[in-house]
């Protein structure tokens, strides 16, 4: 099948990620730069898309909270986000209006979700979960071959979690829960707890263990709330590569073989796995989504 070409937008909280192409083995220009003023980082992307072949849709994988959907009067808009003046701004229409080209809006976990679906590692599944692990924790859903939207999107980085207080003295820093899953086990929890940042820290530290044991006891919720096929994980967190093995082993001892699948009791390496586009998720995510408006 020839594809359109299209742009896609990785807009993160830290920086703007913008291609042009057809799929990964075919991106004809990249660009990246750090988020500013939503003035000045949509007035940036605007250029590099001006400047490149005429692309027949965007897709945006942006940074949340953010309202997506159609029907919504605030449709294409980041919501309530802390980060400084990007509360209530309408990154859809102002890249849709200025290029004149239909755009594809969605959650950047989400947006990786249907990146990974194309092209990477949860290509022929229907249901599976995409997490990224960095300075927030998210997650996307495709289920039964739809990415997951309900009520607004999912914020998987926000369930609770068990605090055994005397193994684990840290009180958490999600500003909403203090302890969820994002307040206890992202890169910015793991320097506040540990006084340096992640990847100073030796493979062998204690911090690992822990990381591992919230990682897991996570996995376990969303694989008895959502039944996924497998769930990817990425983000700079899990650039740590023994993380994986360990999560793997914990998540099988807390689920206590209740969830009777021989993907989680035995080929647990294939269940919880690294994104198949590596740290290319997020923008090539943006890119499928573009495709999402068109159709
Ligand atoms: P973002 O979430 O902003 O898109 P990342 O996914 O790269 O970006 O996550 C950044 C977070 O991941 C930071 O808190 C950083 O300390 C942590 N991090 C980045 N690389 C590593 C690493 N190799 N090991 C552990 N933590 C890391
Ligand atoms: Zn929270």
């Amino acid at each position: 099948m020839k594809r359109d070409l299209v742009g896609g937008i990785e807009a993160g909280g830290t920086k703007f990620v913008c291609a042009v192409g057809t799929g990964p083995n075919d991106i004809r220009a990249e660009v990246r730069f750090p988020t500013t003023t939503p003035e000045e980082t949509i007035g940036r992307a605007a250029a590099f898309f001006h400047e490149q072949e005429r692309v027949t849709a965007v897709g945006i994988a942006a940074f949340g909270p953010l309202d997506p959907d159609p029907n919504s009067p605030t449709y294409g808009h980041i919501t309530t986000t802390p980060k400084p003046g990007w509360a209530n701004v309408d990154l859809a229409g102002e890249i849709g209006g200025t290029l004149g080209v239909p755009v594809g809006f969605d959650t950047d976990v989400n947006g990786a979700a249907l990146g990974e679906w194309q092209w990477g590692a949860a290509q022929g599944l229907d249901t599976f979960i995409y997490l990224t692990i960095g300075t927030g924790i998210g997650g996307g859903a495709m289920v039964n071959g739809r990415l997951l939207h309900g009520l607004i999107h999912p914020e998987m980085g926000h369930i609770p979690l068990p605090h055994d207080w005397e193994r684990d003295s840290y009180h958490g820093r999600c500003p909403y829960h203090g302890d969820c899953l994002e307040g206890m086990a992202s890169g910015p929890a793991i320097e506040d707890r540990w006084g340096v940042k992640g990847q100073a820290l030796p493979p062998d530290h204690p911090a690992w263990e822990l990381e591992a044991h919230y990682l897991a006891l996570a996995l376990r919720t969303f694989i008895c709330a959502l039944s996924p096929q497998r769930i990817i994980m990425g983000g700079g967190v899990m650039a740590q590569p023994q993380l994986f093995p360990l999560v793997r082993a914990k998540t099988q001892e807390y689920l206590n073989q209740y969830v009777q699948s021989p993907v989680i009791l035995t080929q647990i390496t294939s269940y919880i796995v690294p994104p198949g586009l590596g740290n290319r998720a997020g923008v090539l995510g943006a890119l499928a989504l573009a495709e999402t408006a068109v159709q």
